[in-house]
């Protein structure tokens, strides 16, 4: 909308002469001395001020503040400083102009927040550049912020605010709030309306908010580095190959049978050797080269692809369409459901007890993370603050991914019962309707949970969905084949109607190729062979069960002498790992490697692999467990 021009504006512009700053490259440095003399304590720039709406009802509201409001258009600027004079206030300057370049105005650390209205969506790319949050916009905003200093910005245009997540990502800065539908969201209360927002928001397209900020530590990194961060936090050694490393050289020192390394995430027998089907190994052998040596089609070879749905719904006969996408491992699964059924800036939802690295995968590709605590105060599963998160989540975003990692949750041991399942049903049908969720079951440890037949009830109930979630089961080959360095997974979506099965197959199958390409056909062609020789399926079922009742064993003879000692632990129910909670688990695990005990530390606790150390072993770790956490 254009703005009429005032007439004798530099007339009316003399009578606001003290609420005008014509030269704010001249106060660089030394902005502090005004903040101080209106009384104030903080420093904040509104750039694109508008008829002053927006600034007035901020600087009254936050007396304590001193705001510099920035509009390049002067007759509107008139009717923003008239507001000020109107209201009486003392704690906001005006600057004439267009902003250029922020450091010309602002010494480094000199701004405590900066408020970004609605600006000019310049939708060209030719124009990117000059957009306001272009990454070189973001670069000034970050010098002249303070450390713990926050951008504001706001739109309706939804190219603008994709572009602008993806520069923040880019420039590596933190987002600390997001949202797609402000008006609708408990973020709404601080909101501060625009005439602009006023007028137009109900009209058209729901108002986008993020805020963001410098990443701590920033810029340490950036000094010394050559490769993009992109949002994300790059540690310097995984935890877990340190500890194990440390673990290596102190039975290479001391012997095996006085080192306990429960960090190993893979199934060991009681000497510590990899066990690995023999009849999986059988198949192998068996492989042709043009089996093992041609390339597969993206989504898995046809054999595969039908042998890998029976692997993960044994009996269970879906009403619905079922899509099925070949990944490399599990990690590949998760990847690709987070990468297409959330946008960048979102946060996905699973419980305090994970993987850590489904959030590196997030934060790999933009997203974040929110968690849900697991257990209640009795240990049950907390379907309280399930609900309470996913629906603080669907309040600020459209779409959500939700990872469950069930049964045999790693790091845990714990299985949703039916009980729990049939909750977090109910929840999910409770949302919006309009809101698009997807359910992600990452079953990675399901045929070593339990009954292969029990384990799987859960499995008839998603078809209660609604049909705005879609579940999505991550199913690996990892661990039911024993096949870790295979890199062999499959995501399997069961969906209502096929053109949202069709739809997941066309964008999982892009993501593929657009980040690993095929998957390795040997364990496809392994998986299929099995799947079509039921003499065969039979031996590879019952070795596995004779090493699920194995790890079973392992399992209860450390719960059983965690009970005798006293030591707390989180609900087993099978799998590899077993937990214990602790207030500091690095200095858990670290008393622990004192007496030759590696296990690994998780946010919440301690982490015991009960897949790579004897039964013996587990029977003797509750109690150094005890005495490592009284110390
Ligand atoms: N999900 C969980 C909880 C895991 O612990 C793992 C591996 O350790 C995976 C998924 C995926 O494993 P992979 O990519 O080896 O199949």
């Amino acid at each position: 909308m254009r703005q009429r021009k005032v007439k004798n504006l530099e007339e009316k512009y003399a009578k606001y002469e003290e609420f005008l700053v014509y030269h704010p490259e001249a106060c660089k440095g030394n902005w502090q001395e005004r903040v101080r003399k209106a009384g104030c304590t903080g420093l904040y720039l509104v750039v694109g001020c508008g008829k002053g709406k927006f600034i007035s009802e901020m600087a009254e509201r936050h007396p304590e503040n001193f705001y510099i409001a920035v509009e390049g258009n002067r007759s509107v600027l008139l009717r923003a400083m008239e507001k000020i004079r109107e209201k009486g206030l003392t704690n906001v300057v005006f600057v004439p102009d267009f902003i250029v370049d922020l450091t010309d105005w602002f010494r480094d650390e000199e701004v405590d927040g900066i408020y970004l209205n609605f600006s000019d969506p310049l939708p060209k790319n030719y124009s990117a550049k000059k957009r306001l949050t272009h990454r070189s916009k973001l670069v000034q905003y970050e010098r002249i912020l303070k450390d713990d200093g926050i951008v504001t910005f706001k739109t309706d245009n939804t190219g603008l605010f994709e572009f602008t997540i993806q520069e923040i990502l880019a420039n590596d800065m933190k987002i600390h709030e997001l949202t797609r539908d402000l008006h609708h969201c408990e973020y709404n209360e601080d909101n501060i309306m625009t005439e602009y927002e006023a007028k137009f928001s109900t009209l058209g397209e729901n108002i986008k908010r993020v805020k963001f900020g410098r990443r701590e530590g920033r810029k340490k990194m950036a000094d010394t580095s050559f490769a993009a961060y992109n949002g994300r936090t790059v540690p310097k050694e995984d935890k877990i190959f340190g500890i194990s490393g440390r673990a290596k050289a102190a039975i290479a020192a001391k012997g095996k049978e006085n080192v306990i390394n429960a960090t190993i995430g893979a199934l060991l027998d009681d000497e510590g050797k990899l066990i690995v089907l023999s009849s999986v190994d059988e198949a192998v052998k068996s492989l042709t080269p043009a089996e093992y040596a041609e390339y597969a089609p993206i989504a898995g070879t046809p054999a595969f692809k039908e042998a890998i749905v029976k692997a993960a719904l044994g009996d269970y006969q879906p009403k619905g369409y079922v899509g099925v996408v070949a990944s490399p491992g599990g990690t590949g699964s998760l990847r690709n459901a987070i990468a297409n059924y959330s946008c960048p800036g979102d946060k996905f939802l699973t419980h305090d007890w994970h993987w850590t690295t489904y959030k590196n995968i997030a934060m790999e590709m933009g997203r974040d993370e929110e968690t849900f605590d697991m257990f209640d105060a009795k240990g049950n599963f907390n379907l309280e603050d399930f609900e309470y998160k996913v629906n603080k989540l669907l309040r600020i975003q459209d779409r959500l991914v939700i990872i469950i990692n069930t049964p045999a949750n790693n790091p845990t041991g714990y299985s949703l019962s039916d009980e729990d399942w049939d909750g977090v049903i109910r929840v999910l049908n409770s949302t919006d309707p309009a809101k698009k969720v997807a359910l992600v079951a990452d079953v990675a440890y399901i045929d070593f949970a339990g009954d292969e037949k029990e384990v799987r009830s859960f499995l008839p109930k998603l078809e209660e969905l609604n049909s705005n979630i879609l579940p999505i089961l991550a199913y690996s080959a990892s661990k039911t084949f024993t096949f870790y360095g295979c890199r062999c997974a499959a995501t399997i979506c069961l969906a209502k109607t096929e053109e949202v099965r069709d739809e997941f197959v066309r964008v999982l199958s892009f993501s593929a190729r657009a980040s690993w390409s095929n998957c390795p056909r040997g364990p496809q062609e392994v998986i299929a062979k099995i799947y079509n020789n039921p003499e065969l399926l039979a031996r590879v079922d019952e070795e596995r069960a004779g090493f699920r009742n194995m790890l079973l064993s392992r399992g209860h003879a450390f719960e059983e002498e965690a009970a005798k000692v006293g030591l707390k632990m989180v609900p087993f129910r099978g799998g590899f790992f077993c937990s214990v909670p602790c207030e500091d688990p690095d200095a858990v695990s670290k008393k622990l490697e004192e007496v030759d005990v590696f296990v690994v530390p998780f946010t919440k606790g301690v982490r015991v692999s009960i897949a790579s150390i004897s039964e013996a072993k587990c029977r003797k770790l509750p109690k150094l467990i005890l005495e490592a956490l009284e110390a």
